[in-house]
């Protein structure tokens, strides 16, 4: 499966063998607040209309129009108060002519009645009421299906599921939603020399920065994160850590041990099963890259470069869209922008490189400004900067004043 050493496949190839080798998640009905951010996977019509019954508008009374047509301030009209509706309680169903019923907003206006008088316009009367000023007809009615009609299109299948469309489905009295559900995703980071942040570290080793991280993005994706202990540098140890975790997974993400050192244990460990391609992708920082299935399931696994400036772009070139693609979510990939680059930049020939950059859209003119060097290490650098400015496979400089294209890293899409 290994594409000779000296060829390198482009971002745009890798993207789309990965796309091309995943299917979205089976749909699954799921309890409305666990839908959030989720994608409906089915058309869902209205079961109900909304209004469901004509109700008041206001805090009034419920008349008939033609009793109160004429009134005003200096010949207001008398009607005896024959009874009080609140909302939820629909224990007055018609009223007769020339009666009025009090009448509370969300209430259901009975039978008859088609206007209601707002208390303002009366004296508020308990046994009888004076009304001085005389709605429209119809007027502080809400009526029945004006806002959704039974059997209306809601929701289409591929909506993004908001806190406004969840709380439509519930107001039609769906309790749940058929949607593709969060990919679960487990995030592995190999390296002997690798600590948990929070123990103790030797002069010869570093804290794991890079599963925290995936951790955090594999989250902010909408996916769920399983972040798994450090692995050591020993394929068998690799080997055993991920057949623990297959059964959780719709996804695995490695960090390390994929490029061309003495211990690239991912490499070594997973290039055997000829289900997991490893090569190169002509971008700077994240060349060596791997990708493939594991298991009897054939899960999905990206192994991704260590260098942590390499491993978090990887996510975001490759990873990013995959989850999306599972989840149903579109589009794929972040939306780019265009800005005027604020210094000079340099790029090694035949590698799209991705600087790290601060990007202003404060102004009309949108800038963007480098931030720190291209080493791939940086990660004091990464943290700094809200965007990736992208320096096409076959540009070598780029002058003060460019236009160039900019992956904004903060943005929902
Ligand atoms: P590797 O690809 O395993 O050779 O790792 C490349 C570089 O990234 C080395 O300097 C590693 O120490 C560093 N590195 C690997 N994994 C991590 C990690 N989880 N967190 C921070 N740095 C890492
Ligand atoms: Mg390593």
């Amino acid at each position: 499966m290994a594409d000779p050493p000296t060829t390198l496949r482009t971002v745009a190839e890798h993207q789309d063998q990965v796309l091309d080798s995943l299917r979205p998640l089976a749909p699954y009905d799921q309890p409305l607040l666990d839908a959030l951010g989720l994608v409906a996977a089915e058309d869902v019509f209205a079961p109900i209309a909304l209004p469901s019954f004509d109700n008041s508008a206001m805090d009034g009374y419920a008349v008939v129009h033609d009793d109160v047509a004429t009134a005003t301030d200096e010949s207001p009209v008398h009607l005896p108060v024959v009874g009080e509706i609140g909302a939820g309680q629909a224990r007055i169903l018609a009223l007769s002519p020339g009666t009025a019923v009090k009448i509370m907003t969300g209430a259901p206006v009975p039978r008859g009645a088609d206007a209601v008088v707002p208390y303002e316009w009366t004296d508020r009367g308990v046994a009888q009421v004076v009304i001085s000023k005389a709605p429209e007809r119809g007027q502080h009615v809400r009526s029945a299906g004006e806002d959704v009609a039974e059997g209306d299109l809601l929701i289409e299948e591929g909506t993004l599921l908001g806190p406004r469309q969840l709380g439509l489905l519930a107001s039609v009295g769906r309790a749940s939603v058929v949607v593709r559900p969060r990919p679960r995703v487990v995030i592995m980071s190999t390296g002997s020399e690798l600590r948990d942040p929070g123990t103790v570290r030797g002069h010869d080793s570093i804290y794991d920065g890079n599963s925290y991280m995936l951790a955090a993005a594999v989250r902010r994706a909408g996916a769920i994160a399983y972040r798994v202990g450090i692995v050591p540098d020993e394929p068998q140890a690799f080997l055993d850590a991920l057949g623990d975790q297959l059964v959780r997974a719709d996804a695995v993400i490695t960090t390390g041990g994929v490029s061309m050192g003495d211990y690239d244990v991912v490499k070594e460990a997973l290039a055997p099963t000829g289900t997991v391609w490893f090569g190169g992708v002509a971008m700077q920082p994240g060349k060596p890259q791997g990708f493939g299935v594991v298991g009897e399931d054939k899960i999905p696994i990206f192994t991704l470069p260590g260098n942590p400036v390499s491993s978090f772009i990887s996510f975001e070139m490759f990873v990013l869209p995959a989850l999306r693609r599972m989840m149903g979510r579109l589009p794929y990939a972040r939306p780019t922008v265009e800005a005027t680059l604020t210094h000079g930049v340099t790029s090694p020939p035949g590698r799209a490189q991705y600087l790290r950059g601060e990007l202003d859209s404060a102004d009309e003119r949108v800038t963007v400004s480098p931030v720190g060097g291209p080493g791939s290490h940086l990660v004091g650098d990464l943290a700094q900067a809200n965007a990736l400015i992208v320096v096409p496979t076959d540009t070598t400089s780029l002058d003060a004043g460019a236009t160039v294209t900019v992956v904004p890293l903060d943005r929902e899409f």
